[in-house]
C-alpha cells in the first residue's frame, strides 16, 4: 500500500517552519518538511522568547520544557562606558496578563533543537539537504520542484508554506515583491565567555552615539550573547573576526572575554512582502517580514504566523471550516507585520540616531527616566503588552464579529489568572467561553457545531479582565476571540458558525476523512 502524500509541504525548518509543522502534526495533518541546510546548524540568532509564544507552546504542552531549557529574565541593566548606570528590575512585569509574565532568554539553536525533538515525537522528520527550487500551481494542487543529492523531483501537495527565511525561494517563485530597505548600520553577534562579569538574569544594554551593545544571559554558566552595531570604520570589512570587535563590547559592557564560541556580522533590512498568500501558497516568518532585531520580535512574529496558519490549514483540510477561513491569514498577519516593521524601525532610529533626540533617549530616558517609569503599573502593563505580543489583535479581520464588555472579536482572550481560563485552550479547538451563566439555547447551538462550552463563575476578576457577564465568547483554536455577543439571541452566533462552516472536534454529524478522527482523539489526550 502506498503512503498518501502529505497535504502540506513546508519549505524551511527554522522556528517558523518547525512550529507550523508541530501544530499541524498535533492536529492530525502530517506535513512534509524540507530544508536546504545539511542540519539545524549552530547559528543562534534570536534570544528573546516572548510570552505570547510561550502561551502557544502551553497549548501544545511544551512550554514547561522550553522554560526549563532557557532562562527567565528579571530586568534590564544599563551600562555607561563600562560602568553600571542603572538596574531596572522588572519583576513579573506581566503578572495578571499572562501565565508567562517574563521574557525567556533561549538561544535560537537550542530552541530549534527542542522543537525538532518535539516534532520527531509527533512522527515528523525534517528532510535536510533538500532545496525548493521552483513551483507551479494548478486549481487544486501546488507542484514544488525540489533538489536533493543533485537530482530534481516534483512533489505535489494541496498547500505549500514558504518558511524559507528572508531570501525566500518561494517568495521569488511567486514573484511577490519585498519592499523596504537596508539599514546603513551593520550588526555583529557573538557568543562569548566572560571573566569577572556575569550577565545575570538581565538584558544588559549599553547605548552610545551611533552604536549599542546588548548582552543576554545564556543558560551555560559564564556565557553571554552579544549583539551590537559595528562602528563605521569596520563596517565595510569582510574579514572581521571577534578580535577586531572585542574592544567595543568590552568597553561598553565592562566585560573581559576569555573564549569565543561563535561570531558573525550581517546587514539588517526592514521589509514586508506585498502578499502573504498566492493561491495555494503561503509565506510565513522571515519570508514575509524582516526588521531590526532590537526588541526581540522577529522569531516570535514568525511563530505567531505559523500558529495562525496551522489551525486554519488543519481545519480546512479536515473539513471543519470553510476554505475561506484561509483568506483571513494574510489579512490578520500582514497588518501586524506592517505595524511591527514600522515601529521597530522608529525605535531603532531613536536608539542609534544622531542629534539631541538620540542623545536624550540614550543618556537620559533609558538610564534615568525608564527605571522610574516602570514603577508605574500602567507603564509596566503597556511595556509588557507591546513586547510580549499579548496585545496582538485581529479586530478588523474577516473572522472577527462583535464584542461584549471591553473584549472585541479579534482580541487575544484575556487571561483571568484564577481560575485559569487558558487551561481549556490546550484542546486547540473552537470553544465557547461564558463568564457567568450558560442558557439552554447556547448549549444546544454549541452542541450542534460540536463546540465545547467552558463556563467560569462570574467574579470581580472577570470584570477587571474586560469580560461582560453571561456574554458569549467564541474562542478560536489559537486563543483569539472570533465572535462575541449577548446570550439573548443566538442568531449572531449561529450565523457565524454557519458562515465559516465551523465544526468542533466534538462534532458527531459526519465521519471525518480517513485517519483524522483517530488523530483528533489522540490530540485531545495529549498534555
Ligand atoms: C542577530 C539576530 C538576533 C535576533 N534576535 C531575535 C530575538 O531576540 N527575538 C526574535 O524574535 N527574533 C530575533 N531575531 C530574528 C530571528 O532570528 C528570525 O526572525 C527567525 O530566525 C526567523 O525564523 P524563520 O523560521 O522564519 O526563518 P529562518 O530562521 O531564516 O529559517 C529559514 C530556513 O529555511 C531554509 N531554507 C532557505 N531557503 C530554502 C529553500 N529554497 N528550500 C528549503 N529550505 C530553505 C534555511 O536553511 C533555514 O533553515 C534575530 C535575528 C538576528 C539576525
Amino acid at each position: 500500500m502506498s503512503t498518501p502524500r502529505p497535504d502540506v509541504l513546508i519549505a524551511g525548518a527554522g522556528p517558523t517552519g518547525l512550529v507550523l509543522a508541530l501544530w499541524l502534526a498535533r492536529a492530525g495533518v502530517r506535513p512534509r518538511v524540507i530544508d536546504k541546510a545539511p542540519d539545524p546548524g549552530l547559528a543562534s540568532r534570536a534570544m528573546a522568547v516572548q510570552a505570547r509564544t510561550l502561551e502557544f507552546y502551553r497549548q501544545l504542552g511544551i512550554a514547561d520544557g522550553a522554560v526549563a531549557d532557557g532562562m527567565l529574565m528579571s530586568g534590564a541593566r544599563f551600562w555607561d562606558g563600562g560602568r553600571l548606570a542603572a538596574l531596572v528590575p522588572l519583576g513579573e512585569i506581566g503578572a495578571g496578563i499572562s501565565p508567562f509574565p517574563l521574557v525567556l532568554s533561549y538561544p535560537q539553536d537550542d530552541h530549534e533543537r527542542f522543537l525538532l525533538e518535539r516534532l520527531r515525537e509527533a512522527g515528523v522528520a525534517v528532510e535536510w539537504n533538500t532545496e525548493l527550487v521552483g513551483l507551479r500551481q494548478t486549481a487544486d494542487r501546488v507542484h514544488a520542484r525540489l533538489r536533493a543529492g543533485g537530482t530534481e523531483t516534483e512533489s505535489d501537495h494541496a498547500y505549500l508554506c514558504g518558511c524559507d527565511g528572508s531570501h525566500s525561494a518561494v517568495r521569488h517563485a511567486l514573484g511577490v515583491g519585498f519592499p523596504g530597505a537596508k539599514y546603513d548600520s551593520k550588526f555583529y553577534v557573538a557568543d562569548v565567555a566572560g571573566e569577572g562579569w556575569s550577565p545575570g538574569p538581565f538584558v544588559n544594554v549599553s547605548l552610545g552615539r551611533d552604536t549599542f551593545c546588548l548582552g543576554f544571559p545564556v543558560r551555560r554558566p559564564g556565557m553571554v550573547r552579544l549583539l551590537g552595531i559595528l562602528p563605521a570604520e569596520l563596517a565595510d570589512r569582510t574579514d572581521l573576526t571577534y578580535d577586531d570587535v572585542r574592544p567595543i563590547p568590552e568597553r561598553l559592557l565592562g566585560l573581559r572575554t576569555t573564549d569565543v564560541n561563535w561570531f558573525s556580522t550581517y546587514h539588517v533590512h526592514h521589509r514586508v512582502a506585498e502578499r502573504f498568500r498566492v493561491g495555494r501558497v503561503f509565506l510565513s516568518g522571515d519570508a514575509g517580514h524582516v526588521h531590526s532585531p532590537a526588541g526581540g520580535q522577529g522569531m516570535n512574529t514568525g511563530i505567531g504566523d505559523a500558529v495562525n496558519l496551522a489551525w486554519k490549514l488543519a481545519a480546512v483540510l479536515q473539513g471543519r471550516s470553510a476554505p475561506a477561513v484561509l483568506d483571513s491569514y494574510e489579512a490578520e498577519r500582514i497588518r501586524f507585520a506592517r505595524t511591527l516593521v514600522a515601529s521597530t524601525d522608529r525605535a531603532f532610529g531613536f536608539l542609534v540616531g544622531r542629534g539631541l533626540r538620540g542623545w536624550l533617549i540614550r543618556r537620559v530616558v533609558m538610564p534615568r527616566v525608564l527605571p522610574l517609569a516602570v514603577k508605574v503599573p500602567a507603564v509596566r502593563r503597556a511595556m509588557f503588552g507591546l513586547l510580549s505580543q499579548t496585545r496582538i489583535e485581529y479586530r478588523p479581520g474577516p473572522l472577527s464579529v462583535g464584542g461584549a464588555g471591553r473584549v472585541r472579536a479579534g482580541d487575544r482572550l484575556p487571561w483571568l489568572g484564577e481560575p485559569d481560563n487558558f487551561a481549556p485552550l490546550t484542546s486547540r479547538d473552537w470553544q465557547v467561553h461564558v463568564y457567568g451563566d450558560v442558557g439552554t439555547a447556547l448549549r444546544e447551538v454549541a452542541a450542534r457545531a460540536g463546540v465545547s462550552v467552558e463556563r467560569f463563575a462570574w467574579s470581580a476578576g472577570c470584570r477587571r479582565a474586560g469580560f461582560a457577564r453571561d456574554a458569549i465568547y467564541l474562542v478560536r483554536p489559537d486563543g483569539h476571540v472570533g465572535f462575541a455577543g449577548r446570550q439573548n439571541t443566538m442568531a449572531g452566533l449561529e450565523t457565524y458558525l454557519a458562515r465559516w462552516a465551523i465544526r468542533g472536534a466534538n462534532s458527531v454529524t459526519e465521519p471525518a476523512p480517513s485517519g483524522v478522527g483517530a488523530a483528533r482523539r489522540a490530540e485531545r489526550s495529549d498534555p
